[in-house]
């Protein structure tokens, strides 16, 4: 299936929530889910109850759309929750937020996923110290996560100097150094969309 070129806003109307991706907009009261949330489309105003099915799969595109994943990608990282140990929906969600562009949103270098995505892909992220371009790439414990030294003096990132965004207790920032840390793994507990993944579950158990 292609990719999804349309506009953001549409996405969050479709699954009835906020997804988080247009960065400062979101929580502004400029956000279309404030001010039309109905479903998009010709017959968005009708009520339709979805069955089953279609609960399922509604959780599923929100996850994948909040995180910016294609579909094959996120299968995979199902298939792969399923043989870690554990409970597979913590797997498959503490999974996603260890991506790098996700860890980078987090940080507060970019103001939204799918920004912090571009900055990892341009080749403006170092992990320990080695330049790293790929979005999915996987955080560990103990991983130092900067900004290139020779990026540093770009306009989109003057702004985070001096700056302590807030973020998740699993992960460090200092605006000084435009240098942070994966202080721990995330938990479940750490994740703060509102995310019923057994849904998901369910629907891949099939
Ligand atoms: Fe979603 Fe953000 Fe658009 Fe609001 S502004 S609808 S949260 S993308």
């Amino acid at each position: 299936m292609s990719k999804y070129t349309g506009p953001d806003c549409r996405l969050c109307r479709r699954e009835g929530c906020k997804l988080f991706l247009k960065g400062e907009r979101c929580v502004t009261p400029k956000c279309a889910i404030e001010k039309r949330p109905v479903v998009p489309g010709q017959h968005g105003l009708l009520r339709r109850k979805d069955k089953e099915y279609g609960i399922q799969l509604r959780e599923k595109q929100k996850v994948k759309r909040a995180y910016g994943v294609s579909e094959k990608q996120f299968h995979n990282m199902y298939l792969e929750a399923v043989r870690q140990k554990g409970v597979t929906g913590d797997n498959l969600l503490t999974m996603l937020e260890r991506r790098l562009d996700n860890v980078v949103y987090r940080m507060g270098i970019g103001s939204s996923r799918s920004e912090a995505r571009q900055i990892v892909s341009h080749r403006h992220i170092t992990v320990n110290a080695k330049p790293v371009n790929i979005a999915s790439y996987k955080v560990d414990k103990g991983d130092v996560i900067a900004i290139k030294e020779n990026k540093r003096a770009l306009e989109m990132f003057k702004s985070l100097k001096g700056q302590k965004p807030v973020m998740p207790a699993w992960l460090e920032f200092s605006g000084d150094k435009l240098t942070g840390k994966v202080k721990e793994l995330p938990q479940r507990s750490d994740i703060d969309l509102n995310i019923q993944e057994n849904l998901i579950i369910e629907l891949y158990s099939k």
